[in-house]
């Protein structure tokens, strides 16, 4: 499979050359060309196949000539010691469970693979830089998934704040590949200095720079693997349609599911479960898209107001608007159907939510209550519920366990330099450090 830019469909690259220079020279992001047919893997996949063993022969399906079964079955192996996880809750519903990875958010799903793909791509003589931008634990994962692998260096560039949850015997400055950087400036700063590093060409060239951030189409590719896991553990129970409740903010996750959707999964629809900030849902109907104000909300990872994943979700509704209006189906979940899900969900199925989670369990809940729908939804349960146990326990009344790891992701760090938000501080304390 070959990847093009949403700007310049006519140029191809690789896979690898996607994922080590993951920004295309002429701007845009980079997307799928063709998609191949995996019906042939997805339909008649035993339902009991662990998730490594699918990852080990989807990804080398999809990544012909490029990784082999044998590499494959070293990045899943490499990858997954987490599992998603599919329950039923009853004939109209399932919860697919993501967030039992480091970090617990789904994110670490994409994350984790780009790590181990990449050090299986670069091979004996290659070497890369990795430069994400990072708030909240997504700066865990990626230091998680990197550290220790053979030639690349991990730069994590945070905002200002504090840092939290890193482990400093991987950084560089004790003998690891990991180097965390803070700069005096927000997120966005933090994303804009990315950029200009990999469009300073000589100086990307000299490290092998690439961003480890959700641009990189190497984190888009494996959330397809968790799509065709729930598929093929419910197509026996499957008697009408199959519609995915995915909690949207960027719309990455989203994007995954219609990229296995035209891969040939079986699947009748995707609902786009935003909260407060759903204007993007007017774009989805067909409307013109016109960013709203931002509002904070109690899911706080959906509160986008304009996804970082426009242009890929715009190329598909360029090639089928009238296609993609009957794919998928926005709503809108507001803080108090937020809780009242949560509480619902506890006291109907018996079980825990976060709040990102409980926004597409409302959606969900939602769709299958509508007249004339016969059919399962499956809730993409993005975030654990421990890490806003606070909440979760005072909607359910119940104790929230909170695992040892998620413990650690609490304790401050400091990082290995802090810098003015300027390109050449970031070059200088890049340079001082290798
Ligand atoms: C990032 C995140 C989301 C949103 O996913 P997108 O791919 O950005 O739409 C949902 N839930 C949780 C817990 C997240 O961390």
């Amino acid at each position: 499979m070959q990847f093009k830019s949403t700007r310049a469909p006519d140029t191809l690259v690789s896979f690898k050359n996607a994922i080590l220079n993951c920004l295309p020279a002429n701007g845009g992001l980079y997307v799928p060309d063709a998609v191949l047919d995996m019906r042939q893997y997805i339909l008649y996949m035993d339902p009991g196949t662990s998730y490594p063993e699918l990852v080990a022969t989807v990804a080398p399906a999809l990544l012909q000539g490029e990784l082999n079964p044998v590499s494959a079955a070293r990045v899943a192996e490499s990858t997954f010691d987490f599992e998603p996880q599919l329950t039923q809750l009853d004939d109209t519903l399932s919860v697919l469970t993501l967030c039992n990875g480091p970090t617990g958010v789904f994110k670490d799903y994409g994350i984790a693979f780009l790590a181990a793909v990449m050090e299986e791509l670069l091979g004996i003589d290659g070497r890369a830089m990795i430069l994400s931008a990072a708030r909240g634990d997504t700066g865990v994962s990626i230091a998680h998934a990197f550290s220790g692998r053979r030639d690349m260096t991990s730069v994590i560039i945070y905002p200002s704040g504090p840092v939290r949850g890193l482990d400093p015997a991987s950084y560089v400055t004790n003998g690891g590949n990991v180097i965390p950087i803070q700069i005096r400036g927000t997120f966005d700063d933090c994303q804009r200095l990315i950029l200009e590093a990999l469009n300073d060409r000589p100086f990307a060239e000299r490290y092998g720079i690439t961003s480890g951030n959700a641009i990189n189409p190497g984190r888009l590719l494996p959330q397809v693997f968790y799509y065709f896991y729930a598929f093929i553990k419910l197509k026996k129970i499957l008697t009408g349609e199959l519609v995915f409740s995915v909690p949207t903010g960027n719309f990455g996750n989203l994007i995954a599911g219609l990229y296995a959707w035209k891969m040939g999964m079986p699947v009748n629809g995707f609902i786009a479960a935003m909260n407060a900030n759903n204007a993007f849902g007017d774009y989805i109907m067909g409307k013109e898209f016109k960013p709203g104000k931002l509002i904070q909300t109690n899911s706080p990872a959906l509160d986008v107001s304009l996804p970082s994943n426009y242009e890929r979700l715009a190329s598909f509704y360029m090639e089928a608007p009238a296609v993609m209006r009957h794919m998928v189906y926005p709503d809108a979940i507001d803080d108090r159907a937020t809780l009242a899900a949560m509480e619902e969900a506890w006291t109907r199925y018996g079980i825990l939510l976060d709040p990102h989670s409980a926004v597409a369990f409302a959606a969900a809940r939602r769709l299958s209550q509508t007249a004339g729908f016969s059919g399962h939804v499956v809730v993409l349960a993005t975030g654990h519920p421990a890490k806003h146990a606070e909440l979760v326990s005072r909607v359910t009344g119940q104790q929230v366990a909170i695992p040892a790891a998620f413990i650690r992701l609490w304790k401050k760090t400091d990082p290995v330099a802090t810098i003015s938000p300027q390109l050449d501080a970031l070059e200088g304390a890049i340079a001082s450090c290798c």
